[in-house]
């Protein structure tokens, strides 16, 4: 491997206006936040990164304020000047700064793009380097689609009729206490065969488990995080209690939470975000304790651009990653994104990974601008 020395790295937040607002037990955003990280090194090679903070603590405790501070304060200058022969060195020059993984995983990503662009690879042959013999990437992801909470079944129902006709194989729908049971019943009595699952995003409490059983009569796929976003231990009292496999998203920050969350029967399938677990080298560790334990894992989004979608797809296309990802089509997100070419849907749910050096699409400058001019004009949380 080629070593690149990073000389430079500027940030961007940025606002974007999305296609559809997704609302779901958080409540709704005015617009898509996010940090983008653009890393020059001494060779000339830009590497990109995204930071999925967004503009409340909503989903994660970092917001876009709180990762420019820690980025420009602390783990940019960690980085600075360094030459690193790999993106796997990164999580040990940052680890002074505990916590914030959403700030560490745009840094280390935009180190994953420049030095696999420094050796002329893909995002998913640099990723496959760090694997056991066997897990070549497939060239593609399989991907379903997640749908936020609708006003009513019919609704709901229109939508998932919508994104089928797409070419969307997977259907996820979000719920919350008062719209769990009867969503499910109503879905089921029209789209009996659909491969349907649920997230709760921490919504209920374990008094809820005997109503949440009931969700066990509509073969589901999964329920996803229905306990609280910090807890591993009731979701270990919980599953016993459900046919559902449980997944847990929130819950998970490290391999050693994944660990910890088989060893107690917490769950029975992985919700891998490489941003919640503060890059794609904790991600590879999560990845091959799956393997190992035959766990179904699948990756999930925070409303990527481009930038960090490209990267996801990369990772969703190794094929220890059993299950399809929350990654849709740019056009369910953004018009325009801020790469090009979009992603598009192929066939059977699919959507193929880039092949060109690292992330394998080109960032739009303008683009970058504007979205980060409409940050500075219309941030409701200045700092
Ligand atoms: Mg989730």
């Amino acid at each position: 491997m080629r070593s690149i020395t990073i000389r430079q790295i500027n940030i961007y937040p940025i606002a974007m206006t999305l296609v559809e607002r997704l609302r779901t037990s958080f409540g709704e955003e005015p617009f898509k936040a996010a940090i983008l990280i653009e890393l020059q090194t001494d060779e000339g090679i830009t590497g990109w990164g995204e930071c999925s903070a967004e503009i409340k603590p909503g989903y994660s405790p970092e917001t876009v304020g709180t990762a420019q501070h820690i980025l420009q304060q602390f783990l940019i200058p960690a980085l600075l000047g360094k030459t690193l022969h790999s993106a796997t060195e990164v999580p040990a020059l940052l680890s002074e700064v505990r916590g914030h993984p959403l700030a560490k995983h745009g840094l280390e990503a935009a180190v994953w793009d420049a030095l696999a662009k420094a050796n002329d690879m893909s995002l998913a042959e640099a990723f496959a380097m760090h694997l056991p013999d066997g897990h070549t990437p497939r060239g593609y992801a399989t991907v379903g689609v997640s749908i936020g909470i609708k006003p009513s079944v019919e609704a709901t129902l229109d939508t998932i009729r919508l994104r089928l006709s797409q070419g969307y194989e997977r259907i996820k729908l979000k719920i919350r206490p008062g719209w769990d049971v009867e969503l499910a019943r109503g879905v089921r009595a029209e789209l009996p065969d659909i491969t349907l699952m649920l997230d709760a995003n921490s919504a209920y409490t374990l008094a809820d488990a005997d109503h949440l059983s009931q969700l066990d009569e509509f073969n589901l796929l999964m329920l996803e995080q229905p306990l609280a976003y910090d807890d591993i231990f009731e979701h270990s009292k919980l599953q016993p209690r459900l046919q559902t496999p449980i997944c847990l998203d929130e819950s998970i920050h490290s391999a050693n939470d994944v660990r910890l969350a088989l060893e107690l029967g917490a769950c029975r399938i992985i919700n891998l975000k490489p941003a919640r677990v503060g890059g794609y080298t904790e991600s590879l560790e999560i990845y091959k304790v799956c393997v190992e334990n035959n766990v179904p894992l699948w990756i999930g989004g925070l409303l990527e651009t481009g930038i960090g979608r490209s990267a996801n797809l990369a990772f969703a296309s190794l094929p220890g990653v059993t299950l399809p990802s929350d990654i849709s089509a740019t056009d369910r997100y953004y018009a325009p994104d801020l790469t090009e070419p979009p992603f598009v849907l192929g066939p059977n749910s699919t959507i193929a990974a880039p092949t060109g050096p690292g992330i394998g699409v080109e960032v739009k400058l303008d683009r970058v601008r504007e979205a980060a001019a409409r940050w500075e004009r219309d941030n409701p949380y200045r700092v």
